[in-house]
């Protein structure tokens, strides 16, 4: 079988300056602040530490995007990084939407509609 090619190996010593730039300017979680949580990263981390510090794609690169071009990364915690897997951008903000119409306001909201 043809080994697979990967754009993240190929382009290694631009990833790795790029990961350097997010790094440096110590970009918060995007998924995280998404959800409306505390998105801070940790840069101290292990790299196997479920906080720790990812790089992420926007565009996924299977669906074409970017690994080493700024504008389509940001930073992410590995684990938001996993919980995301292959969903698009605009899927992640419909869900964080979506799980905000569950607060506890729109809740007693459509209580009162009810009676
Ligand atoms: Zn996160």
């Amino acid at each position: 079988m043809a080994k697979k090619y990967n754009p993240r190996v190929t382009n290694g010593n631009a990833r790795r300056k790029v990961r350097a730039r997010l790094k440096a300017e110590g970009r918060p979680c995007w998924i995280c602040e998404a959800f409306g949580r505390p998105a801070e990263i940790d840069y101290s981390l292990s790299h196997n530490n479920p906080g720790a510090f990812e790089v992420d794609e926007l565009i996924p690169v299977s669906r074409g995007g970017s690994p080493f071009e700024y504008s389509n990364l940001a930073a992410a915690h590995r684990r938001c990084n996993q919980w995301r897997s292959n969903r698009s951008v605009e899927e992640v903000f419909a869900i964080a939407r979506k799980r905000k119409l569950y607060t506890e306001k729109n809740i007693s909201t459509s209580r009162t509609w009810l009676k």
